[in-house]
């Protein structure tokens, strides 16, 4: 083998190195639209009530100052079990699993949300507090 060919194989391997750390991060961007959720987040007025790893079955009891909410965890999915809000839709929302799937109980300022494994070490900066 000539010394040209061998740049070239270099170069080629370099191309695939790009190709390949390309495809990762836009594999590793597909993935943080939809994926099997690993936590449920609860927000109550955009603050952070508490996090629950969906691999727990459990049954939640949240009661803030704005109402009740009974979270249950099973299956890997979380749903609102019961509410004492007016419209009770959060408890029609469903089961949900997959991160970036939402359930909001507007009246009492709750939310539910799905966070992945790998997110779990990212928090926003304004929800940090030490
Ligand atoms: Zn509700």
């Amino acid at each position: 083998m000539d010394h040209k060919s061998s740049f070239f194989k270099k170069a080629d391997i370099a191309l695939a190195i790009a190709l390949l750390l390309l495809g990762g991060a836009v594999f590793a961007l597909l993935q943080s639209g939809r994926e099997a959720g690993a936590f449920a987040v609860v927000t109550v007025d955009g603050t952070e009530w508490g996090v629950y790893p969906l691999s727990e079955d459990r049954t939640i009891d949240i009661e803030t100052p704005f109402g009740r909410n009974v979270l249950r965890i099973e299956d890997g999915a979380v749903r609102i079990e019961d509410a004492d809000c007016p419209n009770r839709d959060c408890v029609g929302k469903g089961r949900i699993s997959q991160t970036n799937q939402i359930i909001l109980c507007l009246p009492h300022k709750l939310a539910v949300t799905i966070r992945s494994e790998s997110d779990s070490g990212k928090e926003a900066p304004d929800a940090v507090s030490y």
